[in-house]
């Protein structure tokens, strides 16, 4: 089932006397499509959960509309859109088993949906099956470790074989362990079930690691949009660039002059199709080679070894931040008896934005001369 977000906005009124409305998502319009598994991801406050509480329908848009398929939802009722919701806090009833809480949103089913017992505790196990607690129906919940809890929440919130997922921050908590573990089983839950799923998290690893597209917010604004490759290697703009990536991108202060770019007085790379202007450049950690005569020469701090990559920490007088990290082979070997480490850069991990608006400025390169 595709979902598609038309103009939709959401005002809240500020608490603060006289004060602007909060506008914690602006006119979102994107298209979810059928069976793939989105990330929303961005700061605290960007409008995350407030996007997943208006899909599922628990929150009234001031704007704009929801499709699901090519049926409008927008003034549907959450229990008559055939939504599975799954939250951070698992929300499972604590006197009831494991079997019961996964069988409870099936006891309200009225009319030609209404189950008999059999068929109830039928599915029940066919959606504990689907995430492989079988074993576990007859405890409580306090009987399990968080990670179980969260099957079952994700079991309770399949029963219904709904035609969206929800997850809002599933994982947050667990320990870092069971994070990974549980965030490759919702990948195959959702591989399996074939289910248009959409993930809320803050955690840009986490979202480019699971999914098939992410859709990068800030302040209710939609940022990029894309697969988890393509926006890393492509942001639109130095909130992007900065959000992906860990360790993160490496900024500088720069300028362009008649086709080359300049960090401080060194020129480190020509790029084509650039206006002179002053420029901020950031650089993916892996994309600086070490070469004794390579152009941006930087004062080495430290070299840690992280087994098949080293990282190396410098500074330079024109970097923005505390410092510089590459990620390099750890073939290449970096003296660290010097105080200075040279590099030449990789084109294509290098990326100049605006000074003003902090939007992306492309360039070509001409064969590069370092
Ligand atoms: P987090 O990761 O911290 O959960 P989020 O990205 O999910 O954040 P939202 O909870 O969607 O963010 O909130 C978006 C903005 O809307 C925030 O500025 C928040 O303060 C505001 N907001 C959310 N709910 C309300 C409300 N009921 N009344 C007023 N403002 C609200």
């Amino acid at each position: 089932m595709k979902v598609v977000l038309k103009n939709l906005t959401k005002r809240f009124p500020n608490h603060k006397k006289n004060a602007p409305d909060v506008v914690a998502v602006d006119h979102f319009n994107f298209e979810i499509p059928d069976g793939k598994l989105i990330g929303l991801l961005g700061p605290s406050g960007c409008g995350k959960s407030t996007t997943l509480n208006l899909i599922c329908g628990l929150l009234k848009p001031s704007e704009g509309s929801i499709y699901f398929g090519e049926e409008d939802v927008t003034n549907l009722a959450p229990e008559h859109r055939g939504v599975g919701m799954v939250f951070q806090s698992y929300a499972l009833y604590p006197h009831l088993t494991v079997r019961q809480n996964i069988i409870f949103p099936l006891e309200n089913l009225k009319g030609a949906q209404k189950l008999t017992k059999e068929e109830m505790a039928k599915k029940a196990l066919q959606a504990a099956k689907l995430v492989q607690i079988e074993e576990l129906m007859d405890r409580k919940p306090a009987e399990l470790s968080g990670g179980q809890q969260q099957r079952v929440a994700i079991a309770r919130a399949l029963v219904k074989t709904p035609k969206v997922l929800l997850l809002d921050e599933p994982l947050s908590n667990l320990d870092a362990r069971l994070r990974l573990q549980t965030r490759e089983e919702i990948r195959r839950i959702q591989k399996e079930t074939k289910l248009t799923t959409i993930f809320v998290t803050h955690d840009q690893e986490e979202a480019m690691s699971i999914s098939d597209y992410i859709v990068v917010m800030k302040d209710g604004i939609l940022q990029q949009i894309g697969k988890p490759q393509d926006v890393y290697d492509d942001p639109a703009n130095l909130f992007v660039a900065k959000f992906l990536g860990t360790p993160p991108i490496n900024l500088f202060h720069g300028k362009v002059t008649d086709g080359m770019l300049y960090i401080g007085m060194e020129p480190v790379l020509a790029v084509s199709g650039v206006e002179n202007q002053a420029v901020t450049v950031g650089i993916r950690p892996e994309g600086f080679v070490p070469d004794e005569e390579g152009p941006l020469s930087c004062t080495l701090k430290n070299v840690e070894v992280m087994g098949r990559d080293v990282s190396v920490v410098s500074t330079h007088e024109f970097m923005i931040g505390a410092g510089i990290r590459s990620i390099i082979d750890a073939d290449v070997k970096i003296d660290v008896a010097k105080s200075t480490v040279r590099f030449r850069l990789k084109p294509h991990k290098v990326l100049l934005f605006s000074t003003d608006t902090e939007k992306r400025i492309p360039f070509t390169t001409q064969v590069s001369h370092a």
